[in-house]
């Protein structure tokens, strides 16, 4: 396999995977309208001669004429917005590019017998009633809410996945994926650890919103990476779905003491009104990934918060 296209190249998983492809070798066709990329991400990238970037919508069907997009052997579709802050201000964008544009990138792997990727979410599992969750458990989703424009696109991305793999034989892997974090967040993406870090290193106060009781895991970029580029060179993992996300699970309130233990801040801590829908519980069971993969994260949060800090030191 050689010659890679990535939906998203310029957000932040999207980046950091053209990055380590064209270190190994590969042909990289990035693609992004920079809706919520950022095109610093890619800069380097560009003046890479295995990299070619296309700016345009994934959404519109005339990409898939487009002369860079042929003899593909694999597609990462990573498109989309995935901060709550981005995707509530782009409802119906978001919608279009996990649905719309999904099924134009299902249609060129179609033809090109290339296999997609889909990155899915763990919102798909809404406020979970079933703790952790395998990938068996159906969800607990909410359609009339701020969070269902991402969690239901997403859902309908599985199901023109679902549709292609056994009515047309398009190979595709779907990964939901947790929150991961990295120093490659935006500042501004207005992510709990991009939140928290900017916060105490300004010596500004950390917000937790709600009492801080509710749960999330944290995956260090390179586990997450490592774990959808496993998908993609499996042969195994076609028409197969996993969770791609960290098995230890904190509460928010830990997380704003750890990033201020850490960051040796004198920051405060306070705290919000919770947000409508916000999951209460989120937490993945990797058994199938562990099994089919071989693939278990390997940064602590405690060291791969340790290595944010230091880089977002350096925007400061
Ligand atoms: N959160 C918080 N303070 C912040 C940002 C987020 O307490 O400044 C909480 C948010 O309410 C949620 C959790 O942290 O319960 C994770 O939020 P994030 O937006 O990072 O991702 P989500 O898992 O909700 O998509």
């Amino acid at each position: 396999m050689n010659r890679i296209i990535i939906t998203g190249v310029a957000g932040f998983l999207g980046s950091y995977l053209a990055n380590e492809l064209l270190e190994d070798g590969y042909q990289v066709v990035g693609v992004d309208n920079i809706s919520t990329g950022n095109l610093n991400n890619i800069n380097k990238l560009t003046r890479h001669h295995h990299f070619t970037f296309l700016e345009t919508d994934i959404s519109c069907d005339k990409l898939l004429n487009h002369p860079e997009l042929i003899d593909i052997d694999g597609i990462y579709h990573l498109a989309s917005p995935a901060s709550p802050k981005w995707y509530q201000e782009a409802p119906f964008e978001t919608i279009s590019v996990n649905t719309i544009g999904t099924k134009n990138m299902l249609e060129l792997a179609n033809r090109n017998n290339a296999k997609l990727l889909f990155s899915s979410t763990s919102e798909i599992y809404g406020d979970p009633e079933v703790h952790p969750q395998s990938e068996t458990y159906k969800g607990n989703v909410n359609t009339w809410g701020p969070r269902a424009c991402y969690d239901e696109s997403k859902r309908l991305g599985e199901v023109y996945c679902y549709l292609h793999h056994t009515l047309l034989g398009t190979k595709v892997t779907v990964a939901r994926i947790f929150n991961t974090y990295a120093e490659g967040l935006q500042p501004n993406d207005g992510r709990v650890i991009s939140n928290f870090i900017m916060q105490a290193l300004k010596g500004e106060d950390l917000t937790v919103y709600g009492d801080g009781s509710q749960t999330r895991t944290f995956c260090y970029v390179v586990d997450t990476i490592s774990g959808l580029r496993k998908m993609m060179e499996s042969e195994e993992t076609n028409g197969e779905i996993f969770n791609i996300g960290h098995p230890i699970e904190y509460t928010i309130l830990e997380v704003a003491e750890l990033v201020k233990r850490l960051t040796n801040s004198s920051s405060k801590i306070v705290f919000k009104d919770l947000l409508e829908d916000d999951p209460q519980v989120r937490c993945p069971d990797i058994s199938k990934a562990m099994r089919m993969l071989n693939w278990k994260p390997q940064v602590e949060l405690t060291e791969g918060l340790h290595r944010t800090i230091e880089e977002y030191k350096k925007q400061i």
